[in-house]
């Protein structure tokens, strides 16, 4: 007898045990499989699936069982209120880096018409949901990957954005002058050592979103120094870093002339966002 939506799950979560939330995994493969949104497998637990969704969804779940990030898998991503295309040429948004667009919103004097730099904007999560919930904003969103711009402009298309732009850059090179109210980025910060590259989601990430050199400081540095150029005078510089970075962060930021050092911190209570504002 075919077997039933409830039977499935549990014979998938059971093959998943040992991830980090197998039970969640097999639900989104599955659903995605038949087409539908997740309640629906709780509202229909007796029904028996198509031949061929099942087939689909056993490739999944062998590949999920391998260790592929269900955001690939599925090919999207839900990041603060859009959902993302996302490929392996990007990094999968995390909720943790909502925490960038929590304090971008917030920004003392954010009111305006403000001009906004997203730095190795990847599948385009930082840019697009600003210019999604401020569309007075102007947003430029750059990265020197290919595959990823290619991505994010197909996002900005299907969230037909008409206030941002996705273009080609090394960091503040080429911009003009002066020409920013608020630049954020989340750059690659992890150390080349680094254990949690060869754990999870990580070890199917592009590497040179998520790697610098320098014991992970490389980018860091390199974006506060080069900010300077691009950053209008009283405009705030936002950078996501690693659990540990941000004492040196700070005293970076204030050797290289920005004052109002502020951290936040993510639900896991980690400092994760640092802001600064150039003095110009
Ligand atoms: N927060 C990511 C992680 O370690 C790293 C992202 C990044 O390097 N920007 O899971």
């Amino acid at each position: 007898m075919a077997k039933t939506i409830k039977e499935i799950l549990i014979a998938a979560t059971q093959a998943l045990a040992g991830g980090d939330s197998p039970q969640i995994d097999a639900e989104l493969l599955l659903a995605h499989c038949l087409q539908r949104g997740r309640e629906y497998l709780r509202t229909h637990p007796d029904s028996a699936p198509e031949a061929g969704s099942l087939d689909q969804f056993q490739t999944l779940l062998r590949r999920r069982q391998e260790g592929e990030p269900v955001a690939y898998l599925l090919g999207y991503k839900d990041f603060w209120d859009i959902r993302l295309e996302v490929n392996s040429e990007v990094l999968i948004p995390r909720p943790e880096t909502e925490l960038l667009i929590e304090a971008a919103l917030e920004i003392p004097g954010n009111a305006g018409a403000l001009s906004v730099l997203d730095l190795g904007t990847g599948s385009g999560a930082i840019a697009l949901a600003l210019a999604n919930n401020r569309p007075h904003w102007q947003v430029l969103g750059v990265d020197i990957s290919e595959g990823a711009l290619a991505l994010a402009r197909r996002n900005a298309a299907r969230l037909e954005l008409k206030n941002v732009i996705l273009a080609k850059g090394d960091w503040c090179q080429g911009l003009e002058a002066k020409s920013f109210d608020l630049v954020l980025a989340n750059p690659p910060y992890v150390a080349a050592n680094d254990n949690h590259l060869l754990q999870g989601d990580l070890r199917f990430e592009p590497q040179l979103a998520l790697v610098a050199e320098e014991d992970g400081y490389a980018d860091l540095f390199a974006i506060i120094e080069s900010a300077t150029a691009v950053l209008k005078e009283d405009a705030w510089l936002l950078l996501e870093h690693g659990y540990e970075q941000h004492a040196s962060l700070a005293e970076k930021l204030v050797s290289v002339g920005y004052r109002d050092v502020e951290v936040r911190h993510d639900l896991a209570g980690h400092e994760r966002v640092t802001q600064a504002r150039w003095v110009g």
